[in-house]
């Protein structure tokens, strides 16, 4: 089973959670064993899982600025500009599995599903399969 999910984001940089969209899809599917594969075919967003909460949302966008700052001379800005944002991206990852057990995500009490935009704002949209086993 397979599903768009369309995000429209409204900053250079920022995290969203999808949780709840992804629960939806996965109540729609109506698997109740399996995996849940969510990915993005772009390459200057993310897909990540963690706490949900504001203090770590900025550090999170700290800890991008320190580990990948701007004005380093990147190749690809000759061409495109975003060097940063790719190279983010590629630190983040472009997917995340999680199992599905009746008929649930199996995430722990504080995890949750965050789209990370990393070169906004843009219409952005990630894919949902569903995989019964
Ligand atoms: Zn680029």
């Amino acid at each position: 089973m397979g599903n768009v999910l369309d995000i429209q984001t409204t900053t250079r940089t920022e995290l969203i959670d999808i949780t709840e969209r992804i629960r939806a899809a996965v109540r729609d599917s109506g698997v109740k064993e399996g995996l849940c594969a969510i990915t993005t075919r772009h390459t200057t967003c993310s897909i990540i899982i963690n706490e949900n909460e504001r203090g770590l949302r900025t550090d999170i966008l700290g800890m991008l600025e320190k580990l990948i700052p701007h004005d380093q001379n990147y190749a690809h800005d000759q061409i495109d500009n975003n060097a940063v944002s790719h190279l983010r991206a590629i630190l983040l990852g472009m997917s995340e599995i999680i199992p599905i057990e009746d008929g649930h995500l199996v995430l722990g009490k504080w995890q949750s599903i965050l789209f990370v935009e990393l070169d906004g704002p843009r219409n952005r949209s990630i894919n949902i399969k569903i995989l019964e086993s």
